[in-house]
């Protein structure tokens, strides 16, 4: 979850002295995220951000599929940062990213991921840090012009919440149509869709881009905090910023034989900048695992 930045991004000067406070940080955002980021960065870590809004994030892929992504959503969050600052010429840039999909163990639950991705370039550093299974509206369903969508609707938390309608098939464009947050808009959309689409459907998305969709702006605020708590941790070893979980390690005892379990034991903490590391205790204090998740006792 961090490490060091490649080779040439710059050197990171010797000794004692990490300096953050008061540097101008560039953040790429097309989607209003300075409403949540800048706050936690002012007042945990002493920076004003830089908004870098010329650049074009959806060019790094979008959620809607127009563009698919080239890369996982942690680099395409570095590299989204990494891109803001070429647009603003700072050596210290932020960027956020969110994944949305199905659980891989249990399909019928959304699985959301949000990343959020420092990079210092003249301290060689990238910290990143992530928020998983946080609360989310992302859905879909099918439509035509006669669905009653209102219970879907108010579920997912529209008008608050925007929604996207395409044709169910094929689902690209030109009849895509993001942000709907209108009613008589919405059925305009459905029915334009519905008829473009060879199985007369219309599918209605979850908006996930972060201005149209108060529920992932939380998230983004709550990972900007526990982000800037990371970085104003700094390494016991080295005193670079940055010092955090990097690891889990699995095998916390069973309460009745003792055998290990698939459960988290210990956490493991480690510095972007140096190979220190330190196994912690499970941070909710938990010391052995229910007899159920024994692999000996509930085969
Ligand atoms: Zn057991
Ligand atoms: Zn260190």
């Amino acid at each position: 979850m961090a490490g060091r930045v490649a080779p040439g991004l710059g050197d990171k000067p010797s000794g004692p002295g990490w300096q953050v406070r008061g540097r101008p940080v560039s953040l790429a955002t097309r989607h209003g995220k300075e409403k949540v980021i800048a706050r936690p960065f002012r007042l945990g870590l002493g920076v004003e951000l830089v908004l870098a809004a010329g650049f074009d994030t959806d060019s790094l892929g979008t959620f809607s599929g127009e563009r698919p992504r080239q890369d996982d959503a942690e680099t395409t969050c570095r590299l989204k940062a990494e891109a803001g600052m070429a647009e603003t010429g700072l050596d210290l840039g932020l960027a956020s990213e969110g994944s949305f999909g199905p659980h891989p163990a249990l399909p019928f639950l959304p699985l959301t991921i949000e990343w959020m991705t420092w990079v210092d370039q003249a301290q060689g550093q990238v910290i990143t840090e992530r928020l998983v299974g946080c609360r989310t509206n992302f859905d879909h369903c099918t439509a035509d012009a006669g669905t009653d969508l209102d219970p879907w609707l108010e579920r997912i938390g529209f008008p608050a919440h925007a929604v996207i309608v395409r044709p169910q098939w094929p689902g690209a464009e030109p009849h895509l149509c993001k942000g709907i947050t209108g009613v008589p808009e919405l059925r305009r959309a459905i029915i334009a869709a519905a008829s473009a689409s060879a199985d007369g459907l219309a599918l209605v998305e979850t908006d996930m881009r972060a201005h149209r969709n108060p529920t992932r702006m939380a998230a983004i605020r709550r990972l900007a905090f526990r982000l800037v708590r990371r970085i104003a941790t700094p390494c016991p070893a080295c005193g670079a910023p940055g010092w955090g979980k990097v690891d889990v390690v699995a095998g916390l005892p069973c309460s009745w034989c003792d055998s290990p379990t698939e459960w988290i034991q210990h956490e493991i903490f480690g510095c972007p900048s140096c190979p220190h590391t330190e196994p912690r205790p499970r941070s909710d204090g938990l010391s052995q695992a229910d007899p159920q998740h024994c692999p000996l006792c509930n085969p």
